[in-house]
């Protein structure tokens, strides 16, 4: 605090496309779409034209008791996205439940969860396992299933015990022990998929203890907040069967992941990228849906209205609605609600967003920018501060290190993650990091020169940052 309290802050006046502008009048590309949120644009014309017209209408009535029509249109409209999958049964998912950010959505998943399972006569004491890592929000019950001590150790004596697990990083996996010496030997090595290995043995051990585990929570493809670590193709599909298999509700949290974030193709690794021109494009929405993992809870945020205001969903199947069925006297409903639930300048923003997803234009726009952030990404393996660097679709984590040879990683308290956002701020470009990993993930508007200019930046900035450290 006392940072932000000596500097000067960036007062962000206006917006358009992937630029952002200072009141000053300096232009900055948003390199991180306005922390995960932004999907085509900022100021876009379709959203923007969509919200006027439904403020000419009305900005909000309560959804407690009643119902509106953007937000019921909004809740069809997620729904039949969720449920296409190659498998096409397009049943899945039948409920839509509206909350106001990433971390209620989690927050309502977790206590339907908790419920369902005590009703089902499961368990009379749910308990949920995560990921190590993982975060999911900054409210008590997402902070329970978190797993990142800086944020959450503190609280610790004010949440619900959760167990976490091993999730992959690759980059740092403990079974990976053999040095890296030669550039080319920055990939990662092969494995015998430990990391599942231990997925398997936790569910194991926690079902001999007489209580297995009622839900698993996991952000799929990547986690986001961990330092942008992405999942080896495969992981998910082996882990959410074992959680499966053990009867414990899937609850997958795409609020970074969700909107078409994880891309056109699944595998997008280094040199793997499936050059996006010349491959039939996914058109699927949801990362769980490309290995075909159908969770019990699809927890939506960021994205949801292309990034223009707070609004949250949270998709569950009918069998977990018909839990909370009863008649008056039996007090079976969900008691949960926030004020601002189904607001409806938000669906109506979300429509327009999903409208844009969904065209032919927004497909190539993130094809291309896919294929560019892949290009672009090679100059920065050249850096001797660059350990490694990790894309998924239309998301990419940079991870600073003192020594790419050593995979050496930087103190916290040096900042290099902080210093190098400072140094692309002062170029023109704005991102934040996650402890010394640089997120990149612009809107999809962003063009190729663009998506070329913030790597670029980022290589000065890293250079500069470093510039009187002993090159490694
Ligand atoms: N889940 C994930 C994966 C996130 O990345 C975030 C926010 N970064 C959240 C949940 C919480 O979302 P919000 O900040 O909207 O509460």
């Amino acid at each position: 605090m006392r940072d932000w309290l000596r500097s000067e802050p960036i007062v962000i006046a206006s917006g358009k496309g992937a630029v952002l502008r200072d009141t000053k009048g300096k232009e900055y590309l948003d390199a991180n779409a306005s922390i995960w949120t932004n999907l085509h644009g900022h100021a876009h014309p379709r959203i923007n034209t969509a919200m006027q017209k439904q403020l000419n209408k009305i900005a909000h009535s309560s959804a407690l008791g009643l119902a509106n029509e953007p937000a019921s249109y909004l809740a069809e409209r997620l729904v039949n996205a969720a449920n296409t999958s190659k498998r096409g049964k397009g049943k899945h998912f039948a409920k839509v439940f509206y909350s106001d950010d990433g971390s209620t959505a989690l927050e309502v998943a977790l206590k339907l969860a908790y419920e369902y399972t005590r009703r089902t006569g499961r368990s009379k004491k749910p308990k949920f396992l995560s990921l190590q890592g993982a975060y999911h929000g900054d409210t008590v019950g997402a902070v329970s299933v978190g797993h990142i001590d800086l944020f959450h150790k503190a609280y610790s004596g004010m949440l619900f015990q959760a167990d976490k697990v091993m999730a992959p990083y690759c980059y740092r996996c403990p079974f990976n022990k053999a040095k890296p010496e030669r550039a080319d030997a920055r990939s990662y090595r092969k494995c015998n998929w430990e990391c599942v290995g231990k997925v398997e043995q936790t569910f194991a051990k926690q079902k001999k203890k007489g209580n297995p585990y009622a839900g698993f929570v996991f952000e799929p493809l990547m986690q986001g907040a961990a330092g942008m670590v992405p999942q080896p193709s495969g992981w998910l599909k082996k882990v959410t069967d074992i959680a499966k298999g053990q009867g414990a509700l899937l609850i997958a949290d795409e609020v970074m992941t969700g909107f078409g974030r994880t891309g056109i193709s699944c595998r997008v690794h280094r040199d793997a990228i499936i050059k996006a021109q010349n491959r039939p494009v996914s058109k699927t929405l949801f990362a769980c849906q490309r290995p075909e993992v159908e969770p019990d809870f699809l927890c939506l945020a960021k994205g949801l209205t292309g990034g223009y205001l707070p609004m949250a969903a949270t998709l569950t199947t009918q069998s977990v609605f018909d839990t909370f069925l009863g008649e008056y006297h039996e007090y079976k409903t969900f008691f949960h609600g926030h004020s601002y639930t189904g607001n409806q300048l938000g669906a109506a923003a979300g429509l327009a967003s999903l409208d844009l997803l969904e065209g032919k234009q927004s497909l190539h726009q993130r094809a291309v920018l896919q294929q560019a952030m892949h290009e672009s990404l090679k100059e920065l393996w050249s850096s001797p501060y660059v350990g490694d660097v990790r894309q998924v679709g239309l998301v990419a984590g940079i991870e600073l290190v003192k020594d790419w040879r050593t995979r050496k990683p930087f103190d916290l308290s040096e900042q290099a993650g902080m210093r190098v956002c400072k140094a692309m701020a002062k170029r023109g470009v704005l991102t934040r990091p996650i402890g010394s990993v640089i997120a990149l993930m612009p809107p999809y508007c962003t063009t190729a020169k663009q998506m070329k200019q913030m790597v670029m930046v980022l290589r000065e900035a890293i250079e500069e940052t470093f510039s009187n450290s002993k090159a490694p």
